[in-house]
């Protein structure tokens, strides 16, 4: 079965002979480390560009990996998931090591859920589905906009949503396309736009957190990407930050109010900070020179505050600030949400918004006269499995 799930992932060629081998990455381990206690050649890891190192850099503890061994426990590949899209794999043939970032293979399919709220939206949408992941991103979507509390029962909830499904299991958290909440029979709604943020009927941006511009950069030298495929090279790239070329020394300031969670080391990025913030946000910023007085883990910072200064330490070819941006372990592209005040779409790019939301209020119309209900989900394994 484990090698058949195999091939599925990496459609490559592999040996029968072979056993493959699931763990969780360790806490404090880095790209290096596992190939030195793996015995894989340490050049593998200087000899990779700059992207890549710093991709390396975001495999977040505990996640899931598989390595493939064989019967004489020669390793021959290992996969290691970046985020919900992309995968390092690396691969030894003749003891020829190659490293590779492949996307992670997923189906996608929209359902449509809509109930009658009995208990609360919350676990109305878990008794109807099962999908504990799918009342929490629910939740996440109208909590800046709406009181749950002044709900009455048999308000109706439709959602639309994208749901993830790897090797037969749910896998990520699903994407709320459009919600309603009726709230004493009026509808609030939200519609996730092509910026990834939620909007509301009036093209208002209706999320809680926003960045401040944490540096004053003189361009953005390299943007957010989650996997293209690049044609010259012939591989897939991925970049999950915004990188902000600026002179050594200038001021790093939080991009909100938060708590320290890391500042350190952190391998390919040099010197890092990471807040966290409120609503499961976390903001991630390397390569610094420097930290400011007093910055250490478990500090409260006001956002504006100065934690640290420009530089170019871990792998960097110029001083400049790699700013990432994370909600819960999902990173998304900083530069949407970096801006001082709450953003409303404006002419035209809110005409075309407002065709787009009027085509879901229908379809939730629709749904509202259908009571919809999706299939169950079956087990309470939620979380990003990759086996
Ligand atoms: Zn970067």
């Amino acid at each position: 079965m484990f090698r058949l799930v195999f091939v599925c992932l990496v459609l490559g060629n592999f040996l029968f002979a072979s056993s493959m081998i699931e763990q969780n990455w360790e806490k404090g381990e880095t790209l290096l480390t596992f190939f030195e206690k793996n015995s894989i050649p340490l050049s593998l890891y200087y000899d990779l560009d700059r992207e890549d190192q710093e991709l390396a850099s975001e495999i977040v503890a505990d996640v899931k990996f598989l390595m493939l061994k064989s019967d004489e426990g020669v390793l021959e590949q290992v996969l290691i998931p970046i985020g919900d899209e992309l995968q390092i794999h690396i691969t030894n043939t003749a003891d020829k090591y190659e490293f590779t970032t492949i996307p992670i293979a997923y189906e996608q399919s929209d359902e449509v859920l809509s109930v009658q709220t009995a208990l609360s939206p919350y676990q109305d949408i878990i008794n109807a589905t099962n999908n504990y992941l799918l009342a929490h991103e629910f939740i996440q979507a109208f909590q800046n906009s709406i009181n749950f509390k002044a709900l009455q029962k048999g308000d109706k909830v439709v959602v639309f949503y994208t749901k993830r499904t790897r090797l037969g299991k749910q896998y990520a958290s699903p994407l709320i396309q459009a919600a309603m909440v009726e709230l004493r029979g009026r509808p609030h709604f939200v519609f996730r736009y092509n910026d990834d943020r939620f909007y509301d009927v009036n093209a208002k941006e209706i999320e809680g957190f926003f960045l401040a511009r944490p540096v004053n950069f003189t361009r953005i030298s390299s943007s957010f990407t989650y996997k293209r495929w690049h044609p010259v090279l012939k591989k897939y790239r991925a970049h999950l930050g915004v990188d902000y070329a600026a002179p050594k020394g200038t001021p790093i300031k939080a991009a909100g109010d938060g708590k320290i969670a890391f500042a350190g080391t952190k391998n390919g990025y040099g010197k890092t900070v990471t807040i966290n913030h409120q609503d499961s946000y976390k903001t991630l910023y390397a390569h610094m020179n420097g930290f400011a007085q007093g910055i250490r883990s478990g500090k409260w910072v006001k956002k504006g505050q100065v934690i640290g200064y420009v530089g170019s330490t871990g792998l960097s070819t110029g001083p400049h600030l790699h700013l990432g941006l994370y909600r819960g372990d999902r990173a998304i592209n900083p530069a949407s949400v970096v801006k001082v005040t709450k953003n409303a779409l404006k002419g035209k790019e809110k005409e075309e918004f407002l065709r787009f939301s009027e085509g879901y209020k229908q379809k939730i119309q629709t749904a509202l006269l259908e009571q919809n209900t999706p299939q169950k989900e079956k087990s309470f394994d939620y979380m990003v499995a990759l086996e």
